[in-house]
């Protein structure tokens, strides 16, 4: 484990220095900022919590009202990690927590919980107000380069700012709080730093991936239907010929490929076997409310009833408008035969198109355009119970550095804002010798 030497500037010792101001750091800092405790947040942007204001598109989906067997299960791994800390502070506890600071939130579909102004800035505003009135201290534009180690036990950061012009000042601290973030959307300052000071602090980083990320399609039938945005559809997952997921929602065709929902949330799953070179293909059920032999009788009526019609016009009454030249090209059916002339041979192509229109995956997006990233800090190097570190006394770790990531639909921010209170938490009563359950 690499020592790292002091820089010649110092500032004062602060008790508890929390690294990085996100939605992990800004509840770590409030919930560590006990009577006779100083905190300081060093956050590398000029404003804290850029990706928190974005969030839920705006509207910041800060938790999800799933029980704790749905909600860990909603973690590709980590759930397991995250239950001793979820048992002390959950998603009941999150919207107690911001209904007392001035942000209540209510429940939408699927569990989602928005604060009800439907503005996540007012969340980050109202997190802000709770630090400083607890009397944290924050140091923004202020990016760490190391953290300061000697004989495994912590003793600060080292950190730049723009006008320090190259010169590293060295902030002391009893106990340091790592809260960096993942590496995806880097212009909101959580380009992936936390990882390499957790590394050179010893900790083990299992391999880092876009998650939660839109997906690439060969050819170019996504960009033809551009914009296309399909409500209800099932998908299912088929990886090197076998179905490996099923799932049901909205999804999305943009000019490179497929996004939305039911795509994100199948995301990593994809992603991690696009790595290992297997074939990835998208299996979409146009009409997930019909079996087969419904959908056949539904054809047949439309077929009577509208026989008149040529099929480029009558498929508008099944598909959306531009799903319709795709169709009839895929299904070698002429857009200019009526549909009483249409063949049993053709309507059964139509029908097996319908329920299974297929779409081959070639890649994924990347880090700028990942809601989250999987992979990240080895999850057995630290303690499930308090967030420390098992390798570098003093040191803590939470939110999305952890190699932890979950669905969408508020289960990300819950777990950044539970870690973020163990950490916080366990770190003041270490040295306040109070209960952190209290
Ligand atoms: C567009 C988008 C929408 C999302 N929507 C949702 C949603 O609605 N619901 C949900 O549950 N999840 C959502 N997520 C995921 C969620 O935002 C993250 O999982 C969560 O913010 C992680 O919290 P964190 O505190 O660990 O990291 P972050 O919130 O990323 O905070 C890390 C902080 O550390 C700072 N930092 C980084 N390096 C340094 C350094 N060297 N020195 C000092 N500071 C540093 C960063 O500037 C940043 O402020 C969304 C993500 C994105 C990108």
């Amino acid at each position: 484990m690499p020592t790292i030497s002091k820089s010649n500037h110092q500032d004062k010792a602060v008790d508890i220095l929390i690294i990085g101001g996100g939605a992990a750091g800004l509840m770590a800092a409030g919930q560590a900022a006990s009577p006779g405790l100083s905190v300081c947040v060093l956050e590398k942007m000029e404003r804290p919590a850029r990706k928190l204001r974005i969030t839920g598109k705006g509207r910041c989906n800060f938790t999800n009202t799933a029980g704790l067997e749905d909600f860990t299960a909603a973690f590709d791994q980590g759930g397991k990690f995250l239950r001793p800390c979820f048992s002390r502070f959950f998603n009941q506890d999150l919207m107690r927590f911001f209904e007392a600071i001035g942000v209540p939130g209510r429940a939408e579909r699927g569990g989602r919980v928005f604060p009800d102004s439907q503005k996540g800035v007012d969340v980050v505003d109202a997190l802000l107000e709770w630090c400083r009135s607890r009397g944290v201290q924050f140091k923004t534009g202020c990016s760490v380069a190391s953290l300061v180690i000697e004989d495994r036990e912590i003793k600060g950061a080292v950190y730049r700012t723009a006008a320090s012009e190259g010169v590293d000042r060295f902030q002391p601290a009893r106990k340091v709080i790592l809260t960096a973030g993942g590496a995806s959307y880097p212009g909101t300052g959580s380009s992936g730093d936390g990882y390499r000071l957790a590394r050179e602090a010893g900790h083990g980083i299992n391999p880092l991936h876009p998650a939660l990320v839109p997906l690439q399609t060969s050819g170019k039938t996504a960009s033809r239907l551009q914009g296309l945005s399909l409500i209800n559809c099932g998908l299912r997952i088929f990886i090197d010929g076998k179905c490996a997921r099923t799932s049901f929602g909205e999804m999305l065709f943009t000019h490179y490929g497929v996004s939305g929902p039911i795509i994100l949330s199948s995301s990593s799953l994809v992603v991690k076997a696009l790595q290992a070179e297997k074939r990835v293909g998208l299996h979409i059920d146009l009409k997930p409310a019909l079996d087969h032999k419904q959908l056949d009788q539904r054809l047949q009526r439309d077929l009577v009833e509208r026989g008149k019609q040529v099929m480029s016009n009558l498929l508008r009454g099944l598909l959306p408008r531009k799903l319709v030249p795709v169709c009839l090209e895929q299904t070698e059916i002429p857009g200019d035969t009526t549909g009483n002339r249409l063949t049993a041979e053709e309507r059964k192509r139509l029908r097996l198109w319908l329920k299974d229109f297929q779409m081959d995956v070639c890649g994924h997006r990347g880090f700028e355009e990942a809601l989250v990233t999987g992979g990240g800090i080895r999850l057995k190097d630290v303690d499930p119970r308090t967030m420390s570190s098992k390798l570098v006394k003093d040191l803590y770790l939470a939110g999305e550095v952890l190699d932890i990531h979950g669905d969408t639909g508020g289960y990300n921010l819950q777990a950044a804002f539970s870690t973020g209170w163990s950490a916080g938490r366990h770190a003041a009563a270490s040295l306040a010798t109070c209960d952190p359950d209290k």
